[in-house]
């Protein structure tokens, strides 16, 4: 099957079948005689693979890693689990740090308590000092790697990855 058709057969787009294959996570097809990509069920297979791994938010080297499992099975499951461990560790992190950007955000709630006007807003006041949050700037791997708060950066979002 040619490219197109594997992106309708797995509902992935073209310009991510292209990526994945760059990124050495899919092989390069066969040429047919007209020189264009020639997939097959294998392909197919794989790509289901990648993107539930990806819908699980993992990293490319980690959907990376699982195929190397996958191909070449050894050591049991030790290494696979060892790899699922590391991701829940993962986002383990990811909800520690919502969880503490949640109570930031909290906390510059409470500073304004009614409707008063903008010149009074206690909020506004805090915003206008420019003063960096403590926190600020932490962890950027792992936003990253599971995407923002609003999740610019997931897959299930973006659509390319
Ligand atoms: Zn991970």
């Amino acid at each position: 099957m040619k490219i197109g058709d594997l992106a309708t057969a797995t509902a992935t787009q073209v310009e991510t079948i292209r990526f994945y294959e760059r990124e050495g996570l899919i092989p390069a097809p066969a040429r047919t005689a007209a020189n264009y990509r020639s997939y097959d069920e294998s392909h197919v297979e794989r790509l289901a693979f990648i993107r539930k791994c990806r819908s699980l938010d993992m990293a490319l080297d980690e959907v990376r890693d699982l195929l190397r499992l996958r191909d070449e099975p050894r050591n049991g499951c030790g290494d696979v689990n060892l790899l699922l461990d590391a991701h829940i560790g993962h986002v383990a992190q990811r909800v520690a740090e919502l969880t503490a950007l949640k109570q930031d955000l909290m906390a510059l709630r409470s500073r304004c308590d009614g409707p008063s006007a903008d010149a009074d807003c206690q909020i506004l006041k805090e915003l206008n000092s420019g003063a960096a949050a403590p926190d600020a700037g932490r962890s950027t791997s792992i936003r990253q790697h599971l995407g923002g708060v609003h999740g610019v950066n997931s897959p299930r979002t973006s659509g390319r990855r």
